[in-house]
């Protein structure tokens, strides 16, 4: 490819909106373009990395068993009714109208159309295990679209479903999965973790994220120091020992607290430490009804936990302080759990604390000596807190460090969720009728290509992982209107073009400092600088991105050692 003829222009501004450096890079590199929040046109070097990426994912699909297939993006609500999730999705579905007043909505993901598909074609055992997988765009109304194509509205996505007679079966296709997605991200040259995480909307109970490691990351994960046990915080744990302390056996007794509003102001005045405090916080569960939380004051809440401690539907959102102040007649600050009305929960790190000290419901005052089960009756005891660096791994108890990590696949085993709300049932061998046994399995596309920038860049721009790559050489024609030098360059062009290497030629009419400067900002892995004058002495500048590294080779040399370098890298990804 030419760059004369190409549709590319750098920028040298970032855009205002952009937060992280890989969102930064692609903008100016000109791979994308926004058009509205969360939705962008991918131009021709992005599409070139997301087709490679594509590549990849369908040779390891197909390679474990898998089918490709492409199903509608447009969906009828009376499919997602079968499966309830028409209102559960709540506005992450994007819903409408067609002309005939059909309830539609644009697919963010597709496990009741496959189901739907797998309930016409699917009789009986002989047709399992059967794995159908697409690549296509979903849409998901986000709340708040960001980082470009990391989180966005509209998003390339891989999904693919697996159908089994049994469990054991469906863990097995979980398997040949996990170890696709494995080969997968390691061809991409991605540094990246499988944890164990919260399976949310989908449902089910067996399920891994692939994170690739980045600062930037929207996703912490604990993963311990020891062994290879990883989680994500959102389900990590907390194995803390405490040692139970008893109470006095005073009774509660009201004081002043004025103007303490905060753990850490309540703790200053009383002279001991948050840890010894209670935290007392409300949230909402499924149908909108108050709930009332315990937690140690040095404590954060873990919403996740809770919400799968408590058998709720939806992960529960923190009351607002108006709502708090209606419920208890406090503000946040000075309310407690005495004299509610409300289902409490507390968290068993609390049975650390003898004596408790919470708010009284009553502005400016707080409770002292407050024991559980006397004072007030709690509805149960749980885990319901985030952990923290140093807690002990939950599998051989060495410590807990954290990471930040951005989410690039999910594996489900899903069980029969959705095989029985839709009724995808096959005969098994004795003729019986049966719900087929799911898990589902998901990859961003755009979102991957992206964390390969977010983990590969430096000051100057990107550096493309070989695979990734839109193209492997950038070739720097430095002086276009000398005759030979142009034809030396297009000698090396077609050589290693026949050569089965990927080459974009920078043919413009522009100084030699704006095309390093625009082949570092795109950062394919070689670039060639061919120019007058070291052509004149019989050499050509070989310049490898990610370390800078140059070297003189003559310009019948420099193919093969580019191709060297091309193939050595791509053996690596695959070792
Ligand atoms: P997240 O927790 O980041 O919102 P999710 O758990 O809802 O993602 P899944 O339903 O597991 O996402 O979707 C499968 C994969 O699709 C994710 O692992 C992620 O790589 C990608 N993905 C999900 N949402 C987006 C988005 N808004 N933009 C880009 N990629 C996304
Ligand atoms: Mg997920």
């Amino acid at each position: 490819m030419r760059l004369s003829k190409y549709l590319f222009h750098s920028l040298k501004e970032s855009p205002q909106d952009a937060e992280i450096e890989s969102h930064r890079l692609l903008v100016r590199a000109g791979f994308i373009k926004k058009l509205a929040p969360g939705i962008y046109s991918y131009l021709p070097l992005a599409l070139r990395s997301i087709r490679k990426f594509e590549d990849i994912v369908r040779e390891e699909l197909n390679k474990s068993g898998a089918i490709e297939i492409l199903m509608p993006m447009v969906q009828p609500q009376e499919l997602w009714d079968e499966s309830g999730r028409w209102d559960l999705m709540g506005k992450g579905l994007l819903k409408f109208k067609d002309r005939n007043e059909h309830s539609m909505c644009l697919g963010p993901t597709h496990e009741e159309v496959v189901t739907d598909i797998a309930r016409r074609e699917i009789k009986s055992y002989r047709d399992l295990p059967l794995n159908l997988y697409q690549i296509q765009t979903k849409y998901r109304d986000e709340i708040r679209p960001r980082f470009g194509l990391m989180r966005g509205k509209e998003f390339i996505m891989k999904d693919a479903y697996s159908f089994d007679v049994s469990k054991e079966a469906a863990l097995k296709s979980y398997e040949l999965m996990f170890q696709a997605y494995k080969r997968i991200f390691k061809r991409c040259g991605l540094s990246f973790r499988t944890v164990r995480a919260d399976s949310g909307a989908i449902g089910g109970s067996h399920t891994h994220e692939f994170q690739v490691l980045a600062q930037s990351g929207e996703d912490q994960i604990m993963a311990c120091e020891k062994c290879d046990y990883a989680s994500n915080i959102e389900i990590t744990p907390v194995l803390r020992k405490v040692s139970e302390a008893s109470h006095s056996g005073k009774a509660a007794e009201s004081f002043e607290t004025p103007g303490l509003k905060t753990i850490d102001d309540l703790a200053k005045s009383l002279k001991v430490k948050a840890e010894g405090l209670v935290k007392t916080l409300f949230v909402k569960g499924d149908k909108g009804e108050f709930i009332c939380v315990l937690i140690r004051g040095s404590d954060e809440i873990n919403l996740v936990k809770l919400k799968n401690q408590l058998g709720l539907e939806n992960t529960p959102e923190l009351s607002s302080d108006h709502e708090v102040l209606k419920l208890t007649g406090a503000n946040p600050g000075s309310c407690g759990p005495v004299g509610l009305k409300i289902r409490t929960f507390c968290d068993q790190s609390l049975k650390a604390i003898g004596d408790w000290v919470v708010g009284a419901n009553k502005d400016g005052f707080h409770l002292k000596n407050v024991k559980p089960g006397r004072d007030f009756s709690p509805a149960g005891w749980g885990d319901f807190t985030r952990a923290v660096e140093g807690d002990p791994c939950p599998d051989c108890g060495g410590k807990l460090n954290s990471h930040r990590g951005i989410e690039v696949g999910h594996v489900f085993y899903l069980g029969d969720k959705y095989s029985k709300s839709l009724k995808a049932n096959f005969l098994d061998e004795k003729g019986q009728s049966k719900p087929a046994e799911m898990g589902c399995y998901g990859i961003g596309i755009t979102r991957t290509v992206q964390a390969a920038i977010e983990q590969n860049h430096d000051k100057d721009g990107m550096i493309w992982p070989v695979p990734l790559a839109p193209f492997q050489v950038y070739l720097a024609l430095l002086d276009i209107n000398d005759a030979q030098t142009v034809e030396a360059a297009e000698k090396i062009y077609d050589s290693l073009t026949k050569n089965g290497v990927e080459v974009l030629l920078d043919d413009r009419d522009e100084r030699p400092g704006v095309k390093f400067k625009d082949a570092d900002l795109m950062g394919l892995p070689v670039r060639i600088n061919i120019g007058k004058r070291s052509l004149a002495e019989g050499f050509v500048e070989f310049v490898e991105r990610r370390t800078k590294t140059q070297s003189k080779v003559s310009p019948s040399e420099v193919i093969s050692k580019t191709k060297q370098y091309i193939e050595s890298e791509i053996a690596k990804s695959r070792e």
